[in-house]
């Protein structure tokens, strides 16, 4: 496998896959930029050192047809801010003209492809299509972790076409590296922050981290399939009555292998979901009818806080109650602040996947840890210990 910081690239032509998929406004602003800033190091490095960049990315989910409003053209002048150079755009980003214009690039000039998901083909992981973008460049550059876990044309099927001249971009390697500490890497105490809507969405990942980890913290809508599984009263509390089964085999997993599994102890409990609620602080398993948990108790912050600020190795996945709504947001922000602190004494923080990435920049901590994941779906997957194409592609030639 070849790697971006030893790659010679001067008078070569680098596809880059990126991840542009950021969200415009009606006059077609963009509104977060994260996503462009984090490609920039890649394609930067690759210009600096006298290559060309052919930068692809898809935007939205247009339905394999062209659509205005997913146009990556409206990406152009932020992009040609940030890298300070000129970007040409390809109207299209197959064809005979689009060909041309690779070809005609000179050594550290960047071209933009037209939004790859305008063709069905991206998708599909059609070979063709596949072929066709491997036509515009010498080596390809996979930096777009937010697909790794999809077999796209952009993805896994180019990748295949350049035997050997191929690599992870920079921010990539970072999530790699980022992964790799935490899940083969980590240093102990381990803990696991498990929150948010649904225990079906995080079945995998808890079997496969109660592998690794001293202490799963388990918070958020998921804890109460487990409150009920031991008996407990949830009221009217978002539970999966068909996970109530597995919820218990996951707890005697947790007992067999050592692992602390923590539940929460009180929680907020309201009447309706809204700030304008009743509310008040209760045992989690004695939840009144009528009422529901929709963030975790004062005892259970401490409880939760202490555990994390003693481990030297914390991955976040999922909000601790509702906090959209301010009235619930208390938990969640109180991890949040838990998890930066123990970063300042040292440990190693990994934020990702589900909605605890909004959450940490709600709540402007996201330089206070140590990496937060840019990759949703494709963090829990490899988290599950499932072999992401994108990934395995490039890898494969090792
Ligand atoms: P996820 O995408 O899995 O991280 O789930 C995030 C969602 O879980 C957020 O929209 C939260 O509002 C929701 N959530 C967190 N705690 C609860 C709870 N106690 N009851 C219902 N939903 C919750």
């Amino acid at each position: 496998m070849r790697h971006i910081d030893s790659y010679n690239f001067s008078g070569k032509r680098a596809l880059i896959r990126v991840d542009f998929n950021v969200p415009l406004n009606e006059n077609f602003e963009i509104t977060d930029d994260n996503r462009i800033r984090a490609a920039i190091p890649t394609i930067k490095k690759i210009t600096d050192s006298g290559g060309s960049a052919v930068i692809m990315s898809h935007l939205g989910r247009p339905d394999g047809s062209y659509e205005e409003k997913y146009s990556l053209r409206y990406i152009v002048p932020h992009l040609s801010k940030l890298t300070g150079k000129e970007v040409k755009f390809a109207t299209d980003c197959i064809g005979d003209e689009t060909v041309k214009m690779a070809n005609q690039l000179l050594p550290g000039e960047i071209m933009l492809l037209e939004n790859l998901r305008f063709y069905k083909a991206e998708t599909k992981g059609d070979r063709d299509f596949a072929k066709k973008l491997a036509e515009l460049a010498d080596v390809y550059v996979n930096d777009a972790f937010g697909t790794a876990h999809r077999a796209h044309a952009s993805t896994a099927r180019v990748s295949e076409l350049f035997a050997e001249e191929k690599m992870f971009g920079y921010l990539m390697e970072k999530e790699l590296e980022s992964m790799e500490k935490v899940l083969n890497k980590a240093e102990k105490p381990f803990t696991t922050i498990m929150g948010g809507a649904k225990v079906s969405e995080k079945i995998l990942i808890i079997e496969n981290l109660l592998n690794q980890v001293d202490n799963l913290i388990i918070g958020g809508g998921l804890a109460y399939t487990f409150i009920k599984a031991s008996g407990g009263k949830t009221g009217s509390s978002s539970v999966e009555e068909d996970r109530i089964e597995i919820a218990k085999k996951l707890v005697s997993i947790a007992k067999e292998k050592g692992v602390n599994l923590v539940l929460p102890v009180d929680n907020v409990v309201a009447d309706k979901l809204s700030n304008d609620s009743k509310t008040k602080e209760v045992p989690i398993d004695e939840i009144p009818d009528g009422w529901m948990g929709l963030d975790i108790g004062a005892k259970t912050i401490e409880k939760f806080t202490s555990i994390i600020k003693s481990s030297k190795t914390i991955l976040w996945n999922g909000p601790l109650g509702v906090f959209e709504i301010e009235k619930f947001e208390n938990g969640t922000k109180s991890i949040a602040n838990a998890i930066s602190e123990a970063t300042s004494n040292g440990a190693f923080s990994l934020i990702g996947g589900g909605d605890s990435v909004g959450a940490i920049k709600k709540y402007k901590l996201e330089n206070k840890v140590s990496f937060v994941s840019t990759g949703g779906g494709a963090m829990l997957e490899y988290m599950e210990g499932k072999i992401l194409p994108g990934i395995e592609a490039i890898r494969g030639s090792e």
